[in-house]
């Protein structure tokens, strides 16, 4: 199927540990819920991994938190910055205001008010600058070199994938026969840290990653066998657009080495996955959070034991929500 280059797993189940011990009192260790109506279908116990209940509404507060509990005292004085606009933004504004440290979120002239509204409203410092992601990340440069901040990346980092990893640990607390993990998949952090917590004491369960069709840069990466670029679309899944990096130092060999598969899902199953959650399971889950259920829903994730699906964050516009739930969303 996929070229596996065999190179060393640099995360070892002790670093996740730790990372439990720095986060666990910050954070909340989320609930899961068995899904009758997934366990009549998939034939095995279905259960749903709760991160839509999460802090800041996604398990980015993990990661960030994480980061943030490892800084150094230089760096816990000058600040730490980020790029994103979306979920990491948010985990990472929030995390950095708990520790009493400057966060500062660089974005580009393009981001929509409301998100930047929201960003400012966790007392997060915003800088535009420039036209597109690339022209902020200069500014993120900029301040990492001349105000010596700390920059805190959204997934090819240590410390946020060990720090998402402690989802995994949890998994395996609270569902001790899982047989197969379901994970949204992006950039990759967050089925990296999963995949590293869970195989190093569960060899045998398999990791099942979901993305969306519409730009799906770890899949296509998989595919190619290293990192490559995808053009970015525009997908109801917005929290798992953008690429890998052409300069993955993590994600992609864990991946590579750890998870069994990714696939992919069409938008309308991304849509009906929301609708699904919301009616048959009591759940609001945004576009990105709802593709393991899409992928149950549609046979591409069947299990050969009890299954874990993770539901990895709520923030869905909630007009948009409202449409999918009315099933106002056909054209
Ligand atoms: C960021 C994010 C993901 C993907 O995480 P990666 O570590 O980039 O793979 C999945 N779901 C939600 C809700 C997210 O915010």
């Amino acid at each position: 199927m996929y070229i596996r280059r065999q190179l060393p797993i640099p995360i070892e189940y002790g670093h996740i540990v730790r990372a439990r011990q720095n986060i666990g009192s910050k954070i909340f260790r989320t609930p899961v819920a068995k899904s009758t109506n997934l366990t009549s279908l998939a034939g095995h116990d279905v259960y749903l991994k709760l991160e839509n209940y999460q802090l800041t509404g996604s398990f980015k507060i993990r990661g960030a938190t994480h980061a943030i509990g490892n800084l150094s005292q230089l760096h816990r004085t000058n600040g730490v910055v980020g790029l994103s606009t979306g979920n990491h933004g948010r985990g990472l504004a929030y995390a950095a205001r708990q520790a009493g440290v400057k966060c500062t979120i660089c974005m580009s002239r393009l981001v929509p008010l409301n998100k930047i509204e929201a960003i400012k409203q966790l007392d997060a410092k915003v800088l535009i600058h420039g036209d597109s992601q690339d022209e902020a990340y200069e500014k993120v440069v900029e301040l990492v070199r001349e105000k010596k901040m700390y920059f805190i990346p959204p997934f090819d980092d240590f410390d946020i994938i060990t720090g998402q990893g402690t989802i995994g640990i949890e998994i395996m607390e609270q569902v001790p026969d899982v047989k197969v993990v379901v994970v949204p998949v992006s950039g990759g952090g967050l089925i990296s840290g999963i995949a590293a917590a869970i195989k190093h004491r569960k060899p045998n369960v398999r990791i099942i990653g979901v993305s969306m069709e519409r730009g799906a840069a770890m899949h296509e990466s998989l595919k190619a066998g290293h990192p490559i670029e995808v053009e970015e679309l525009t997908t109801l899944a917005d929290s798992l657009g953008g690429g890998i990096g052409l300069t993955n130092r993590y994600t992609f060999n864990i991946v590579q080495n750890l998870v069994e598969e990714v696939v992919v899902v069409p938008e309308r199953k991304i849509a009906d996955a929301i609708n699904y959650a919301y009616w048959c399971e009591g759940q609001i889950v945004e576009g990105g959070g709802a593709v393991g259920i899409a992928s149950t829903l549609t046979g591409k994730t069947m299990p050969d034991g009890p299954m874990v699906i993770l539901l990895s964050g709520a923030n869905i516009d909630i007009d948009r929500h409202y449409k999918i739930i009315s099933k106002d969303y056909g054209n």
